[in-house]
């Protein structure tokens, strides 16, 4: 029997409830499913271990990571610690080293939702947005500020290299081929970015060469906001630089119905470090400690993980879990306008496993 070690960091917030819920529906799937064993680790790495520590994790927790197969992240970020301490000192401390450097971002109206655009129903909407994780304008390098001087300067240094834009590149090429309807759409402001985003162009038309059997095309990320909300049948996979991609993915999730819902990947292809899988939102200090936050982006993060870990069918099993609890109005959390709880959705998608008999 196929056996996995899982490290989960539930972090700040909103971060430990969901992820509570998570392993509880993961451990539900094993028992089911029974071809595989989940052995799951929990580390209270985050904003309170650093206000008794002065650190979000100990000197050796990348090194504990490391022999685990997956990492299931809750959010960081409390009210009292600087946002770049928390991000900086847990989240980009295991992305960066573990060279997770494509971010995938599916998104999809699941049944029951419904998105604020008024004439666009689920099934002109199933994106995946690929996100490049490890460079570009969050490369960190280079950028400095001459504070206090009259003409004071302040410059931010986008780093494009030809090896990290050709293997996300590939990488959105396979994602793209994976899907119904291979089709690629490569997002860059090359009109106005001249380097970087010119490069990207050149790349994207050489790696495509690779890929006869998909369509791709070009766009502008400001174009792109327009075609995302008019025409957001026309776009399946998409693949972008890690600024445009992250705000290109949070208005997906809000015209997917809420961010609350929103998974995402933070792979290594190569599988040489673990992937970690987490929601797309953050740690939600206005709802913590409710009891109300919206577990169901969590759940399908984990679907993505067992996929990850070749465990298909029960990926499979669980995303039909979550979309019959989804079509549920009664088991709506407030972000969607319902009144359940973390706890009720999260006995629902447990119970239409164990109900599951596809
Ligand atoms: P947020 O995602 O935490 O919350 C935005 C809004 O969406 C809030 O009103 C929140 O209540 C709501 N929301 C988010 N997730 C929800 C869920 N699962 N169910 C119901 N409602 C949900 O973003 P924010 O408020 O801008 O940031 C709060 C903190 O989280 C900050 O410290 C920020 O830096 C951090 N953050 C962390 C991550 C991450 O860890 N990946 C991502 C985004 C923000
Ligand atoms: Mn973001």
């Amino acid at each position: 029997m196929n056996s996995y070690r899982i490290a989960a960091v539930p972090g700040d917030g909103i971060g430990k409830e969901v992820i509570a819920a998570g392993v509880e529906v993961l451990q539900a799937l094993a028992e089911r499913d029974g071809g595989f064993k989940l052995d799951v680790e929990t580390f209270d790495w985050g904003s309170d271990y650093y206000k008794k520590h002065g650190v979000m994790m100990p000197e050796n927790g990348r090194e504990t990571l490391k022999s685990f197969d997956s990492i299931y992240f809750g959010a960081v970020g409390a009210p009292d610690v600087p946002d770049h301490i928390t991000l900086w000192g847990l989240r980009l401390a295991i992305c960066q080293p573990f060279d997770q450097y494509a971010n995938v971002r599916p998104t999809r109206i699941l049944p029951g939702i419904e998105g604020p655009l008024r004439n666009v129903a689920a099934k002109d909407l199933d994106w995946v947005i690929v996100r490049e994780n490890s460079e570009g304008e969050y490369a960190g390098q280079g950028g400095r500020s001459h504070r206090g001087l009259p003409e004071e300067v302040a410059t931010e240094v986008s780093i494009f290299t030809r090896a990290g834009v050709t293997r996300i590149m590939r990488f959105a090429f396979e994602i793209a081929r994976s899907r119904p309807r291979k089709l690629l759409t490569v997002v860059t402001k090359s009109n106005a970015q001249r380097h970087g985003m010119v490069m990207w162009d050149e790349i994207a038309a050489e790696v495509a060469q690779d890929y006869p059997d998909v369509t791709w095309d070009k766009m502008l990320v400001d174009a792109m906001t327009m075609r995302m909300t008019l025409k957001p049948q026309t776009l399946d996979t998409i693949v972008a630089t890690n600024l445009h991609a992250d705000i290109l993915s949070d208005l997906a999730a809000a015209l997917a119905g809420s961010l609350g819902i929103a998974p995402t990947a933070n792979i290594n292809p190569e599988r040489k470090f673990p992937s970690m899988f987490e929601p797309i939102h953050g740690s939600a200090f206005d709802i913590t400690g409710k009891g109300i936050a919206n577990p169901v982006g969590t759940f399908w993060t984990a679907t993505m993980m067992l996929e990850h870990l070749g465990e298909k069918p029960a990926a499979e099993c669980l995303m039909r879990a979550i979309e019959r609890v989804t079509a549920d109005p009664s088991l709506h959390t407030p972000d969607l306008g319902g009144q359940a709880t973390t706890r009720q959705v999260t006995d629902a998608v447990i119970a239409a496993i164990h109900g599951d008999n596809a």
